[in-house]
């Protein structure tokens, strides 16, 4: 198997979580297979190592797993965007739409610099919103989005077309049509 089937393979899809309709992609399974994990943050390093990158930002909460441990391997700073609330010192924030509502995110003022060229990581690409949302996030304080990856994207609700404006550099390592 390769590592995209063995990604999917340890995905387990819980119906109707956290309400009803939606397909809840969880990646626990993965974080308990230690082989599996290194294999991923390789991946990622390789596809993104000839690319200049000065940090990554992992999306709250699920995006801090990964993005980390990338971040250690290619040896650069590490920074987090959060919901509203959550970072105890001066942020920056962005508002944007959901299905239902709206949502929130925050950096730490200080933590882009201006021209860096950023990598934007979560788990999972679904509308394109929060990654949209992080991206917006650099640009605002000076930063370039160098670009994104996934783990798991979910292409029939098509959130790379919020991507593209920010890069077309868009790594997804595993992908669900329906
Ligand atoms: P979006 O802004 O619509 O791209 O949603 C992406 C965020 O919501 C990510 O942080 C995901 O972890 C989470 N998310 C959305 N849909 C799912 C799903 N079906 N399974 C697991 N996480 C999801």
């Amino acid at each position: 198997m390769n590592l995209t089937q063995r990604i999917k393979t340890s995905i387990r899809e819980v119906q109707d979580f956290p309400k009803k309709g939606i397909n809840f992609k969880d990646i626990t399974p993965i974080l308990e297979n230690p082989f599996l994990c290194a294999e991923i943050i390789t991946e990622f390093s390789r596809v993104f190592s000839p690319t200049t990158l000065d940090a990554i930002v992992g999306i709250e909460s699920r995006g801090f797993l990964f993005g980390m441990m990338i971040a250690q391997k290619l040896n650069i700073p590490f920074l987090t965007v959060r919901k509203k609330g959550k970072l105890p010192y001066k942020t920056i924030s962005y508002k944007y739409d959901l299905e239902y509502g709206t949502a929130e995110v925050e950096m730490h003022v200080d933590s882009i610099k201006k021209g860096w060229n950023v990598l934007v990581h979560d788990d999972l690409l679904a509308t394109g919103g929060t990654a949209a949302a992080a991206a917006e996030l650099i640009q605002r304080q000076g930063g370039i989005v160098a670009g994104f990856a996934f783990l798991i994207e979910l292409s029939f609700l098509n959130g790379t077309a919020k991507l593209f404006p920010y890069s077309d550099k868009i790594i997804k390592l595993a992908t669900y049509e329906n």
